[in-house]
């Protein structure tokens, strides 16, 4: 097999070395998976499609990965022998198109060189990324329905593709959105998503790397905003919190606004607030971006209204800026407090109040903090008007595994009792999805696998397909 893939993508990037196909069966989960046979690393859509041919003619499995930044498991093989095809090699920017305000990128270029590249020309994107953007590609990341910074505004990575162009298992090479017309016969190019036929793009996306490998994506640019203003309201409530937050959300005013959910979170993250402030149990931060300063003022003068007008304040601006001036980097430093547990999914943003005071009934119940773990609870506006919701666990003592375990799982449960849906899910999230999936979807799901995928030889078993 080594020798098969060398012919197509050379020798440098074909490995089977144990250490390698170790490295491959992990994410960024506490998962395990089979180790893959041979991990590739092709630097072209070509290559992609060579090696789709040759996999379905062995009928071997194979599995696209990014940054392998995952925190879910969606990475990690769960059939053994497969080839792993590595994206990172294809990071062109292929097109930057200054009449559409588009970008045309090969799939594993991460979202912190992409944002990097577009400042220097004058860009900036909508969705910047997930908060792991510094590892995560956009291939990975439009795969695994991404929703981070710039959400508020802009949406999650999906609401902001125009096309893609993905290799499908018969090595076939698709372009969807206006991009489907016949090269040879017209002019190619991506310039809208919706227009003669289907959304094919939608198709492809979050479907967590299971009906084809997404070789290139065009995402939406804007100009560099020349006005900015920050904020941070102090509450004395979430449920206070909560409704300032929707509304703020609703009024489309922010680029970005996120919460810290209760006095724990704000102590790891801002804790000079709470002997600054001593009724603070709930900080919203608000990040305003415009084409002047004036307006982003003004802006930020019709948040601080409707904060006030829910019994908020405003404290400062110490957690806006570090939010989003550090980007992908604040939330790095949170791995000192220990292995991630994470439980990342939408909800609407009333429902907020409810789910905060269901963690907190079971960090009393397993009395979290007295066996040393600690938590994060943030929620970050997505548009149109819901919010996505993290409950982060952190725990440093292995020996007291089983009690994280026991807390994940009635987490998990209450998120999805309480109106919550997943948007990434690999292994973290599908056996609580999955056995709530109504039949005629799950079905419609399965077809479009076997006609996408009729060898079922790409990312098996996800989604238990
Ligand atoms: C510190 C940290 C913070 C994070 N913050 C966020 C956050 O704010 N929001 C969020 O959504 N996630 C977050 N994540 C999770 C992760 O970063 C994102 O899901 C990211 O988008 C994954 O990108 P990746 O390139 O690492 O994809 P991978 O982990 O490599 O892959 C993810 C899935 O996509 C598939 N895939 C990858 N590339 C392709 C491709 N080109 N074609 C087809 N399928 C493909 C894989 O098979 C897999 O199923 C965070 C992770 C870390 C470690």
């Amino acid at each position: 097999m080594e020798l098969e893939l060398s012919k197509i993508v050379g020798k440098q990037n074909v490995s089977s070395e144990e250490f390698v196909l170790i490295s491959y069966s992990e994410d960024a989960s506490p998962y395990e998976g089979t180790l893959p046979q041979v991990v590739v690393r092709p630097q072209s859509t070509h290559q992609i499609s060579e090696i789709m041919n040759l996999a379905t003619e062995l009928k071997i499995p194979v599995i696209p990965v990014g940054g392998r930044s995952s925190i879910n498991g969606s990475t990690i093989p769960r059939v053994p022998n497969a080839i792993m095809i590595d994206l990172t090699g294809m990071t062109d920017i292929i097109e930057i198109n200054e009449d559409t305000m588009i970008v045309t990128v090969q799939t594993g270029i991460t979202w912190s060189g992409l944002i990097h590249h577009l400042k220097g020309k004058g860009f900036k994107l909508g969705f910047r990324g997930p908060y792991g953007g510094n590892a995560g590609t956009v291939g990975g990341s439009l795969s695994a329905n991404s929703i981070g910074c710039g959400a508020s505004a802009h949406g999650g990575v999906c609401d902001n593709v125009i096309g893609l162009e993905v290799v499908l298992s018969s090595g076939e090479i698709l372009k969807t959105g206006s991009g489907w017309r016949n090269k040879s016969i017209d002019m190619d190019g991506t310039f809208a998503r919706y227009c003669t036929f289907n959304d094919m793009t939608g198709v492809f996306l979050g479907d967590h790397g299971t009906l084809g490998i997404k070789t290139a994506a065009t995402l939406k640019i804007f100009p560099l905003p020349k006005g900015e203003a920050y904020s941070d309201f102090g509450f004395s409530s979430i449920e206070k919190a909560s409704k300032a937050f929707h509304e703020i959300q609703k009024s489309h005013l922010v680029e970005e606004a996120v919460m810290l959910g209760d006095r724990n979170s704000i102590d790891l993250l801002a804790s000079s607030y709470l002997s600054t402030f001593e009724n603070t149990e709930c900080i919203l931060a608000i990040i305003v971006e415009e084409a002047d300063e004036k307006l982003a003022q003004h802006k930020k003068e019709l948040c601080e209204k409707i904060v006030r007008k829910h019994g908020g304040k405003s404290i400062g601006m110490f957690l806006s800026k570090a939010h989003w001036l550090n980007m992908f980097n604040l939330v790095q430093s949170l791995f000192e407090e220990g292995f991630w547990y994470n439980t990342c999914h939408i909800r609407p943003i009333s429902t907020l109040p409810r789910l905060i005071d269901k963690f907190h009934q079971l960090a009393d119940k397993y009395k979290l903090k007295e066996n040393g773990f600690n938590w994060i609870i943030s929620a970050l506006g997505v548009d149109h008007c819901f919010t996505s919701g993290w409950i982060t666990m952190y725990m440093k003592d292995d020996l007291k595994k089983d009690i994280i375990y026991d807390v994940w799982d009635e987490l998990r449960e209450a998120e999805m009792e309480l109106d919550g849906v997943p948007y990434w899910t690999g292994k973290l999230w599908e056996p609580y999805a999955l056995k709530r999936v109504n039949p005629t979807f799950y079905n419609m799901l399965k077809k479009l696998k076997n006609t996408l995928d009729p060898l079922n030889i790409i990312n098996p078993n996800t989604f238990e397909l």
